[in-house]
């Protein structure tokens, strides 16, 4: 009989990352719908400090592997460490962040606990005491439902930025266990982190993302969108037509072979709508789309559409912000 549901929490720089919180929101939420406690995971270097604060998110208990070797994500280090951990209970689901590193971690998990993966899903949910996950697929052109065999282990990656994240409620802490886990030595190892210190907000975690593509025409003309992203509080993200013409950076790239996010607000700047660009960036909450071309398939998928000269609309666009900040 089943006891717990696990939550596996993603510690960087000190802290841990928002997509955590959003996990272990979605667990207790399960957990209370299969009548079992819910079951943190924290894995670090420092991290035991912070652990208690995964109960502000619905954990009740944090077990925690603290050490030096556990500093960054390698999975020949973390796979064994969580795998040890999860095998001492008997978990009804186990729950990760579909990140990047939770997307490697997630899958060789899964393969070790011989656990069923469901990855990068937008939806769980509880049906008689069996749980259910909805995943894209096809490049978001198809939603799958994903149920497990009743002996099999679900394992759950959660897209970051789409499940409800409960308000941290500071008088519930989790009660911390360290956990003596044996760490194998690795044959690789991260030497460091290079942390992106521009001060601009990660794409992944952006609440507002304004992006350009081919229609931005130059590297130079992305300052339009720099300086409307810089009053909305948002991020700059690009088409892969922008990226490949070298006028943002890979990491800029939102699609089927860059990143894939979820903002409460899109802005697509001059970018058409191919399906592998949609790949990532369908599920954000509300779409704009600025094109001069008002067959543009984004226009499809938008919730609001411009149909105009970006060069004219941007600036303009900006200024009315700037004007309505003054005033708020
Ligand atoms: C395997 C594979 C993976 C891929 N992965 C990705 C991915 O991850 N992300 C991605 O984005 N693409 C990806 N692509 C490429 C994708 O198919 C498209 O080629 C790309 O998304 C097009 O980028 P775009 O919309 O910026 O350019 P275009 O399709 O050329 O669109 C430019 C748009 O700008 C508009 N425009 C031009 N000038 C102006 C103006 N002055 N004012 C207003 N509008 C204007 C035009 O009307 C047009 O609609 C992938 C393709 C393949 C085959």
């Amino acid at each position: 009989m089943a006891d717990c549901v696990f939550v596996v929490a993603e510690f960087r720089g000190g802290d841990f990352r928002r997509v955590s919180y959003e996990v272990a929101s979605e667990g207790r939420k399960i957990a209370d719908a299969l009548g079992v406690s819910l079951y943190g995971i924290a894995v670090g270097s420092g991290v035991t400090d912070k652990a208690s604060q995964l109960g502000f998110y619905g954990v009740d208990k944090v077990f925690v592997a603290d050490d030096p070797a556990l500093e960054s994500y390698v999975a020949e280090t973390y796979v064994p460490v969580i795998a040890s951990i999860i095998e001492q209970a008997d978990p009804a689901a186990v729950l990760l962040a579909a990140s990047v590193d939770g997307k490697d971690l997630s899958a060789r998990l899964a393969a070790r606990l011989e656990a069923g993966l469901a990855q990068d899903c937008t939806e769980v949910v509880c049906e008689d005491g069996a749980l259910k996950a909805k995943r894209p697929i096809f490049a978001g052109k198809c939603l799958a439902w994903c149920e497990w065999a009743e002996d099999a282990l679900p394992m759950i990656s959660c897209r970051p930025n789409v499940m409800d994240c409960r308000d941290a409620d500071a008088t519930r802490e989790a009660e911390v266990e360290a956990v003596a886990v044996e760490i194998p030595e690795a044959r690789s190892r991260a030497t460091g982190l290079e942390l992106d210190t521009s001060g601009k907000v990660e794409l992944t975690e952006a609440e507002i993302i304004v992006s350009g593509g081919r229609g931005m025409k130059a590297s130079e003309n992305f300052s339009i969108l720099e300086e409307l992203a810089t009053e909305l509080g948002a991020a700059v993200g690009a088409s892969r037509a922008a990226v490949d013409a070298g006028w943002r950076p890979h990491s800029d790239q939102v699609g089927q072979t860059g990143k894939v996010v979820n903002p409460n607000l899109y802005i697509a700047v001059g970018i058409s709508g191919a399906i592998q660009h949609l790949a990532g960036m369908g599920s954000s909450k509300y779409i704009v789309a600025v094109n001069k071309d008002p067959e543009a398939p984004i226009f499809t998928k938008a919730d609001y559409g411009v149909v105009e000269d970006l060069f004219k609309f941007v600036p303009a666009f900006t200024e009315e912000v700037r004007k309505m900040k003054s005033t708020c």
